[in-house]
């Protein structure tokens, strides 16, 4: 089988001849997206790929590894049964009204139908669409590589998001602030909707539209909303409750996501939108990960609270089916309560405390406290943190101290909490709450910089890694070390 492109043939080719499709979001109508073929790149090659993820999916190894596969998710063949479409919405972008965004380059095929329920499929950089403004419709080697590994380790380690089935290029060169080559991410979801969708019926004033595509969320995937006296206020609701979850589980790992605006939020409590994140290394509560956030609106420590902005943008825009503006506020409630708590419960867990206690709080506060006073490696501290006793104190973790008398002074009331722990148990919590590998830039790039040269063994081997977190991996220790000097000089920005 050759790589050469199969430009639009309109002859599906069976490549997947048991793959079983659904088009339950093309069924709300023409008003939501724009129907159009991807665009094809010339010889496209394997990059990366989950079958983690494709097993999950149903889909056989040697789909994965075929030629028509590869054709077809870059975006060259049709995949039989798929109703190519890119969808339409708006948003809120460094808190300020953007208006029309819709999806500039990704194309959502449909969704299949899976174990676990029905998963859409979209290529990401396969092209222009009505959307696409000023932009070209692609997504750079660099870029999808990021995303591509982040999804699948977020996913390892525990963490609501979007997946990514794989990654194929092309040396087709895209313009950037310098000249790269393109490639498409095939990522799935349940759905792939976002605050911006509701956002942009409700300010466009297509009421009947932001109705349809409420009751289309809630049946779907908020069943339980319409046994409530006001089902879109229960839905603001259950998302405010989700989105406090996903928040916790940012801010425990040490995730920054670089550009939380409501156009790159799940409605299903999703990460998703994969651009200038970073996972911290040395620990700094106003870490700012993107270059283009030149205010620091989505720094670490203000993660939490630009969320809870974006379920109150999410609020205004579901007013028109709510009508009570204080029930709306209400709903976003919960938000207050649930995020805190979730994160005191993953606090405690990755400090291997199993039971909680009402000084708890101050004991997380003045470990955060402690971490930023020493510019302390995140990743690191936590996991030499799981081998700490309080008999014996633990040097490799005061080893990552410059102030010994802080850590001293916290580290006694660290043992005093911990005396009663059984020492077991609570090593097994903190060895499964407190991941040894992260995707941190530098490793990230390191399979980048392979895969510009066409090995692609990095991107691959660091995936299986990502996809096991919690794991030890003696052989590939170096993925688990400190960030090298060259760290601190990678740039990385908005849409690439
Ligand atoms: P992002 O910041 O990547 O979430 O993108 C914001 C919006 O710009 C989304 O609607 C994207 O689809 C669109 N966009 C980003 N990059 C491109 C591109 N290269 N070509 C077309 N549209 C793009
Ligand atoms: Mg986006």
């Amino acid at each position: 089988m050759t790589n050469a492109i199969h430009a639009a043939s309109t002859e599906p080719i069976p490549v997947a001849p048991d793959l079983k499709w659904t088009h339950s979001f093309a069924a709300l109508g023409p008003d939501f997206y724009t129907a159009l073929q991807p665009s094809p790149l010339p010889s496209p090659y394997w990059v990366g790929r989950s079958r983690a993820l494709a097993r999950e999916l149903g889909l056989e190894e040697h789909w994965l590894a075929s030629a028509d596969t590869l054709a077809a998710l870059t975006g060259n063949q049709p995949l039989p049964g798929a109703r190519p479409l890119a969808s339409v919405y708006s948003g809120h972008q460094f808190g300020n009204w953007a208006g029309q965004l819709g999806d500039g380059r990704a194309i959502s095929l449909g969704e299949i139908f899976t174990a676990h329920g029905p998963q859409e499929i979209q290529l990401k950089g396969a092209g222009r669409t009505p959307y696409s403004r000023m932009g070209d419709g692609r997504a750079v080697l660099r870029s999808s590589i990021r995303e591509f590994l982040c999804s699948e380790a977020m996913h390892g380690l525990g963490i609501p998001t979007t997946r990514a089935l794989c990654v194929t290029g092309s040396d087709a060169v895209v313009r950037r602030e310098e000249l790269e080559t393109a490639a498409v991410v095939t990522r799935t979801a349940p759905s792939f909707i976002r605050f911006g969708h509701f956002e942009h019926f409700s300010f466009s004033d297509q009421h009947e539209q932001l109705k349809t595509l409420a009751d289309y969320v809630i049946d779907r995937f908020y069943p339980a909303c319409r046994d409530t006296a006001q089902p879109y206020a229960a839905l603001l609701e259950a998302v405010s409750e989700r989105t406090a979850h996903l928040m916790a589980a940012w801010q425990a790992v040490g995730f920054c996501h670089g550009v939380m605006n409501t156009d790159n939020m799940s409605i299903l409590g999703l990460t998703m939108d994969y651009g200038p994140f970073q996972f911290l290394d040395a620990f700094d509560p106003n870490h700012i990960c993107n270059h283009s956030d030149t205010q620091g609106r989505y720094a670490y420590n203000k993660q939490p609270n630009m969320a809870y902005w974006n379920l109150f943008c999410l609020g205004q825009a579901l007013l028109p089916l709510i009508d009570d503006q204080e029930q709306a506020l209400a709903a976003l409630e919960s938000y207050k309560t649930v995020f805190p708590e979730a994160l005191q419960a993953r606090m405690r867990a990755k400090l291997g405390l199993t039971n909680a206690q009402p000084e708890d709080d101050a004991l997380i506060e003045s470990t955060f406290k402690l971490l930023a006073s020493n510019r302390v490696d995140y990743t690191i501290f936590w996991r030499r943190l799981c081998g700490f006793t309080a008999q014996s104190g633990h040097e490799p973790v005061r080893d990552l101290f410059f102030d010994r008398e802080s850590f001293n002074t916290w580290a006694l009331q660290y043992s005093e909490r911990i005396t009663s722990a059984d020492p077991g148990l609570r090593a097994d919590l903190m060895l499964k709450s407190n991941p040894k590998f992260v995707l941190r830039n530098h490793v990230g790039e390191e399979a980048i910089r392979a895969a510009k040269l066409k090995d692609f063994s990095v991107v691959n081997t660091l995936l299986s890694v990502l996809q096991a977190p919690f794991d030890e991996h003696p052989d590939h220790q170096h993925f688990a070390d400190f960030p090298p000097d060259w760290a601190a000089s990678i740039e990385i920005s908005c849409s690439s």
